[in-house]
């Protein structure tokens, strides 16, 4: 009767799972039979390989040599606010997909997956981690936060803290301007549109910490140069930044 009931109970939990996951990969369309399988296959989500060519040693950009890294013209000129970005690579191909899924399918139980692919590419990337006193996801502006559902800087970034056991700060560094989105703005634009839109509401474990900013994809750099500004005028003593990839 027990073992009965148990596989009763696990029919019931896949047809629920079937309800609310889809049970194909939303990339290939293989069906998704193992246990841990969610929205995309385990094939495809090994297939999400980190960038291995040159980049800029300050605001992370990619090169497409193969050298060594490098600073780029822009860093030799002026260093952003932030110390250091890196992303895993570009936004293209699955990487972008999956991105795609994660951010506006709404698919949040991607925030697994995708940690654990930051923590493969930069996790042991010692520029990004050494000495980080806590984790703080770039905010979206309170009404389109609600209307997404959630935040999703902020799912990957409490996803990192746990995995690397830092302090995540939420609900301090704000979003205090409503902004168009940045993709249909010039990189000019983008800056102007982005200034003083972002406040720090209490510097508690931001005063004379250091801060590894999370974002998930980077395109000019305007937004996390804006949210270091943020968190410097707040007293932080060192600002980085991390995302998942760059467009
Ligand atoms: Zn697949
Ligand atoms: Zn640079």
């Amino acid at each position: 009767m027990r073992f009965f009931l148990q596989t009763k109970f696990g029919t019931y939990l896949k047809l629920a799972e079937l309800i609310f996951f889809p049970s194909e990969c939303e990339l290939c369309s293989r069906l998704l039979e193992l246990p841990d399988e969610r929205i995309i296959c385990r094939t495809c989500l090994q297939g999400l390989k980190p960038r291995r060519t040159s980049f800029c040693l300050c605001c992370g950009k990619f090169f497409d040599d193969a050298g060594e890294p490098h600073f780029c013209s822009q860093c030799v000129l002026q260093k952003p606010v932030f110390s250091v970005h890196r992303s895993c690579g570009p936004y293209f191909g699955s990487l972008k997909d999956t991105i795609i899924l994660f951010k506006y399918r709404g698919f949040h139980v991607l925030d697994k997956a995708l940690a654990t692919f930051v923590l493969q590419s930069l996790g042991r990337e010692e520029s990004l981690w050494w000495g980080v006193d806590s984790i703080i996801p770039v905010p979206l502006f309170p009404e389109k936060q609600k209307k997404r559902g959630f935040n999703q800087a902020s799912e990957l970034a409490r996803e990192l803290a746990r995995q690397k056991n830092i302090d995540l700060i939420e609900n301090q560094l704000i979003k205090v301007k409503k902004t168009p989105p940045q993709t249909s703005l010039e990189a000019s634009e983008r800056r102007k549109n982005l200034k003083e839109a972002f406040a720090v509401i209490r510097d508690q474990g931001i005063k004379d910490k250091t801060i590894l900013l999370v974002d998930d994809v980077y395109t000019t750099g305007s937004t996390l140069q804006e949210c270091s500004l943020a968190l410097m005028k707040a007293g932080a003593l060192e600002v980085r930044a991390l995302t998942i990839a760059q467009a």
